[in-house]
């Protein structure tokens, strides 16, 4: 059975940690598209098309992986990709409280909704991309938190050296 997951987020930018969920993705589902939410909880460092563009370098090559934005409730546009299944990453308990609640808020708006909940490998699970940016306008070093190819992206941001 081919089962296309969408894997939403703000990816703000991409982590080290989303990279690990995606990959693991990659050995269960046929396709994977990474959805890069236009709407964002805080404001964003990196602009929407930024956030595509460097999620695209990160994921350049693992041929399961597509990367789109998209604007407006997440089911609509699953709906639009004709795709139930979305995929969350979870790091801690506190992850749990609040996925819980938008899951069953997106059941009720698309009844076909199912999510599948990954964690990642232990080295990740305290890794956000808040840190990473709080770690980079610092000067501190983030080759652990981000993948190589968004490095430059961040430090340019920051104009930092490391
Ligand atoms: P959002 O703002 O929608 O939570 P994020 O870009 O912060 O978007 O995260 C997207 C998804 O990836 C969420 O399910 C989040 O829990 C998960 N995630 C974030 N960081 C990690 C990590 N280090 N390991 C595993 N999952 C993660």
């Amino acid at each position: 059975m081919k089962t296309i997951a969408i894997y939403p987020g703000t990816f703000d930018p991409v982590t080290t940690g989303h990279l690990d969920i995606i990959r693991r993705a990659c050995e269960i589902f046929s396709r994977i598209i990474v959805a890069v939410a236009d709407s964002t909880p805080k404001p964003a460092l990196f602009s929407l098309a930024e956030r595509v563009e460097i999620l695209k370098l990160a994921t350049h090559n693992l041929s399961r992986v597509e990367v789109e934005s998209f604007t407006g409730l997440l089911v609509d546009y699953m709906r639009k990709r004709q795709a139930h299944v979305a995929l969350r990453g979870l790091r801690a308990i506190s992850d749990f409280e609040y996925e819980i609640q938008i899951a069953q808020m997106n059941r009720k708006l698309y009844p076909e909704f199912e999510i599948v909940y990954m964690m990642p490998d232990e080295k990740y699970t305290y890794i956000s991309s808040s840190l990473a940016k709080e770690v980079a306008s610092l000067g501190g070093d983030v080759s652990s938190l981000i993948p190589e190819e968004v490095q430059p992206f961040l430090r340019s941001k920051f104009n930092t050296g490391k």
